[in-house]
């Protein structure tokens, strides 16, 4: 697919302005004022965009309070550039500010302990309380614990980096430290987990450092899945052809033990060694959601939050709205997507504080830029439209588009994108 053609599917003609699903555009005109008091929980990609939009949106009447432990969001989005030191920690860092000055947003950096959803509150981790007429839930992933063992010391090393942070930095010292000669193991947990085509990213992107600085090495994919989960066309090429010789894609790799004191992982694919293993868990939604119960009634399994995609409202409890990666979907969990969600559930939130109808064809879009290598890059995008019959969010057309190759066209426009994807949601 062509770049126009790229633009054309998501119905805009220039980069970023995709963030707004047009059916949301035509239906926030009722005359009734919207009035009521919401908290948010997380200031990621789902919850910060809530919140923004709840008031750009909502009005003044509406009163939203963000709950988010840490001042600082680092993007995991762009992370694996920070592993081959093309991006820096800072440079992928976003605040509140304007959210509080631009848009009136109330925030506290506080994480959420409890929820009590019949006496409509939630507790804080300083001992306070905040009352909510609309509670929406946005705090990610969390992971299942990994069969580890060796000195703790060792078991340290083995980090996962998919939560952009202090285990970021100390993978890519890791990978600073190989040479020409050195493996590099990432392991790719079963489906679903945040960001599909994230982990083949990774491993592309950290062969191409290898040859570029080191003169070569290996990297070994260990996939839980049967095959490449977003992509599989690009990925394949980028295994085969681009990062030949150095990448090996191994699926239907279970992990069943990692070895922190040998640097090696038994998997029902057989045994791997690498000087650097990046072991990404098993994901779970956050442990807000598992520990509470919310939403777990309906959810097809007992790890994400079940919702109604036509507002994000808990299938379990009302009143409560789940959006982003802990929310069980059938569209990824990416971030790109967490901020359609967000908007799909502030617009019905406001239409319910006014007493109207809420949107019966919401439309959410998912586009996923992929370095393959320094200058260039892949893409995929998905256009999704409510189904009534299944009550889900279906992809239109022939599904998931994926770009033609990888390009230094596609690596311009996915800065571009970035840029108005993190704009969109911090300022
Ligand atoms: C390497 C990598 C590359 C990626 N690349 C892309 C990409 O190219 N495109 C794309 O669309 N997506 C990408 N993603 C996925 C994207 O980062 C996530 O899907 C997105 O961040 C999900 O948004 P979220 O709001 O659900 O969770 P998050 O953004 O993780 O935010 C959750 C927030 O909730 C807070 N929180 C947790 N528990 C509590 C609590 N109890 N109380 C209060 N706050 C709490 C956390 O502190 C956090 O700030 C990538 C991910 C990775 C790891």
């Amino acid at each position: 697919m062509k770049r126009r053609d790229f633009f054309a599917s998501l119905g805009v003609t220039a980069v970023g302005l995709p963030f707004l699903p047009s059916a949301l555009a035509e239906q926030t005109s009722t005359s009734a004022v919207a009035v009521g008091r919401v908290v948010v929980v997380g200031g990621g990609m789902a919850g910060t965009t809530v919140a923004k939009y709840l008031r750009l949106w909502g009005g003044t009447g509406v009163d939203v309070t963000l709950v988010e432990p840490n001042a600082t969001y680092y993007s995991s989005i762009f992370s694996n550039m920070i592993l081959t030191g093309e991006r820096t920690l800072s440079q992928l860092s976003f605040n509140y500010a304007i959210l509080t000055s631009k848009y009136g947003v109330k925030v506290q950096n506080y994480s959420v302990k409890s929820i009590d959803p019949i006496g409509k509150k939630v507790t804080l981790s300083n001992g306070s309380s905040l009352p909510f007429d609309r509670l929406v839930i946005a705090p990610g992933i969390d992971f299942e614990a990994l069969p580890l063992s060796g000195t703790a010391t060792n078991k340290a090393k083995i980090v996962h980096a998919w939560k952009a942070g202090a285990q970021t930095l100390s993978l890519q010292s890791q990978i600073k430290a190989m040479t020409s000669k050195d493996t590099f193991i990432v392991t790719i947990p079963p489906s679903p987990y945040r960001c599909p085509p994230g982990p083949y990213e990774r491993a592309c992107v950290v062969a191409d450092y290898l040859k570029r600085t080191k003169g070569g090495g290996k990297v070994i994919i260990l996939d839980a899945n049967s095959k490449i989960q977003a992509e599989s066309q690009n990925f394949t090429t980028a295994f085969n052809v681009t990062h030949k010789g150095i990448i090996t894609y191994v699926p239907n790799a279970q992990i069943t033990g990692i070895n922190a004191d040998t640097m090696s992982v038994n998997t029902s694919a057989g045994t791997f060694s690498g000087k650097v293993i990046n072991a990404i868990p098993t994901h779970k939604g956050a442990d807000l959601i598992t520990k509470s119960g919310i939403g777990l009634a309906n959810s097809p399994d007992s790890k994400w939050a079940g919702v109604n995609v036509l507002s994000y409202e808990s299938t379990a409890v009302p009143f409560i709205h789940i959006i982003g990666d802990s929310a069980a979907t059938t569209q990824p969990k990416a971030g790109h997507i967490a901020n359609a969600e967000a908007k799909v559930c502030a617009d019905a939130i406001i239409q319910y504080f006014k007493g109207s109808a809420i949107n019966q064809s919401p439309i959410t879009n998912s586009s996923c830029f992929t370095p393959i290598t320094k200058t260039t890059a892949s893409w995929l995008s998905v256009v999704y439209r409510y189904d009534p019959a299944t009550r889900t969010m279906v992809a239109t057309g022939s599904g998931v588009t994926e770009s033609d190759g990888a390009t230094s066209e596609n690596h311009e426009d996915m800065l571009k994108w970035f840029t108005n994807l993190m704009s969109d949601t911090f300022k």
